[in-house]
């Protein structure tokens, strides 16, 4: 279907812009691997909508499209304001109270009842992505707090408010968060994206509700706060991929930081075999325009080789006006630096190797998987797992030679769309080792992915029956 795979993954939001079958069909054809679903936005029948129209084209197409369920967290907003916005003046002082109201010149409503009880004098708060400025001056610890402007401007109803100093007391996943839940895992959502999160332990609440539930569903920290980098090592310890949000991530960190913050989380990420996604404002312009700024392309690459397994969209495939264009500037972007100044096959960094870790062995012969592939100059790196821990490893190693999964895994055939390299199939064969493997490299023949004369690496766990760690490594030339 389509001309080129893009290695690094392309997650684009779903909104009004690309709600449609036939643009979301041109998006993916252009190169998006992951959906995201933002619950922040957007009414629980329209994300229906989209699940199926994704579940759809999956099935007519043969495609492995994944989708991301995105949770709000604990997202503090300011209520309904008058009509025009309210205009604050630097140096005057305004109130914000947990008392419902329509905000005026006098106060604003904010959705976060302790507020006045966590805060602390000196303290900032900052509006609409940090536009605009406030400092506390006091609070009665019941339900107002005072307020000096620091940096003024319009505000508008509903905007968001960050708290960049104040330990806020708000629980990780809200009482709207676990709705919003119980919907994306009724659907089998391959990931969930949990908003704001500050320690490990809430990664390890939100994996609890998905075990107990049944699912499978995979789990992806936004980093987004001061709180969740110090916490960072404990927090890629308990996830399953992280989220770089820089959006967010930018209005509670000073934003010269943010830089750097990207290439350390990516970099631990890829030392942990967890995928990242690099996130917020890589096109900002393309919303309106149809071609990026040249600042715009240097992003998006730079993240590339910073080692994002994806690179996200937001509002440019949610409400902007070229969902398409968007995917493919970006899938071209991705592309170029891919053909021609990818660092493959480089070592990781920062690897806590632990030899009596269960995975010891089998990590170690997936790391020789990439080093033999590419000795032997092979053309790709075939393998079979149930689950997925092998896709991962293996992608982490950035192989040049392509990275071929198959699985009888249904749920993970789609959650693999977001890491790394990873194309994955469809196969519930369990044959002796030989013919598994005559039939997987035939089936990538079939599909012309590969050709009479090739060289591929193929690893499996023998006896392929009794479907454990990953312990074999063949050299096969394609007959
Ligand atoms: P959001 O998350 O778009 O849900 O806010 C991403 C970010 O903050 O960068
Ligand atoms: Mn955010």
């Amino acid at each position: 279907m389509k001309l080129y795979y893009n290695r690094t993954k392309i997650v684009a939001t779903m909104g009004p812009a690309s709600a449609k079958k036939e643009v979301l069909l041109a998006m993916i054809k252009a190169g998006v691997n992951v959906c995201r679903l933002n619950f922040s936005h957007g009414r629980p029948e329209d994300h229906k909508g989209v699940i199926d129209t994704i579940r759809e084209i999956n099935a007519e197409y043969k495609t492995n499209v994944g989708i991301l369920a995105d949770l709000q967290g604990p997202k503090i907003r300011i209520g309904l304001v008058k009509d025009g916005g309210i205009h604050l003046v630097n140096g005057t002082q305004i109130k914000i109270t947990t008392q419902e109201c329509i905000g005026n010149d006098e106060q604003i409503y904010i959705t976060y009842d302790t507020f006045p009880q966590d805060v602390q004098a000196d303290e900032i708060i900052l509006l609409d992505d940090g536009k605009l400025q406030l400092k506390v001056i006091t609070t009665n610890r019941l339900d107002t707090v005072i307020c000096e402007v620091v940096h003024g401007g319009i505000l508008t109803s509903r905007k968001g408010v960050n708290l960049p100093n104040t330990k806020v007391s708000i629980p990780s996943l809200t009482e709207e968060d676990l709705i919003n839940l119980q919907f994306a895992l009724k659907y089998d959502v391959e990931w969930i994206g949990l908003s704001f999160v500050r320690t490990g332990q809430d990664i390890i609440e939100l994996k609890e509700i998905i075990r107990q539930s049944g699912k499978a569903a995979k789990v992806i920290a936004k980093v987004e706060k001061p709180e969740a980098i110090d916490n960072i090592d404990e927090i890629i310890a308990a996830t399953d991929g992280v989220m770089v949000a820089r959006g967010d991530l930018g209005v509670e960190m000073p934003l010269e930081e943010v830089p750097l913050l990207q290439k350390m989380i990516a970099r631990k990420c890829r030392a942990a075999s967890k995928p990242v996604i690099v996130a917020t404002q890589m096109l900002e312009s393309m919303i309106t325009t149809p071609r990026p700024t040249r600042a715009e392309v240097n992003d998006v690459a730079n993240s590339v080789l910073d080692g994002a397994d994806a690179v996200m969209l937001s509002g440019e495939t949610s409400v902007g006006e070229f969902p398409v264009i968007v995917i493919e500037t970006m899938a071209k972007i991705v592309r170029n630096v891919e053909e021609l100044g990818y660092p493959f096959n480089t070592s990781k960094t920062d690897v806590v190797v632990d030899p009596t870790s269960l995975n010891y062995l089998s990590d170690a012969l997936c790391e020789s998987a990439v080093h033999l592939a590419q000795s032997t100059d092979a053309v790709g790196i075939v393998s079979m797992t149930t689950s997925g821990y092998t896709a991962f490893q293996i992608s982490s190693h950035r192989p040049k030679a392509s990275t071929y999964i198959f699985t009888s895994n249904k749920q993970l055939l789609n959650a693999l769309s977001l890491v790394w390299g990873v194309r994955s199939f469809y196969y519930d064969k369990l044959e002796s080792t030989d013919d598994t493997i005559n039939d997987v490299n035939g089936i990538l023949k079939a599909a012309e992915l590969i050709k009479t004369g090739d060289v591929v690496i193929n690893t499996a766990a023998v006896p392929i029956i009794k479907q454990g760690k990953t312990n074999m490594l063949k050299v096969s030339v394609i007959e």
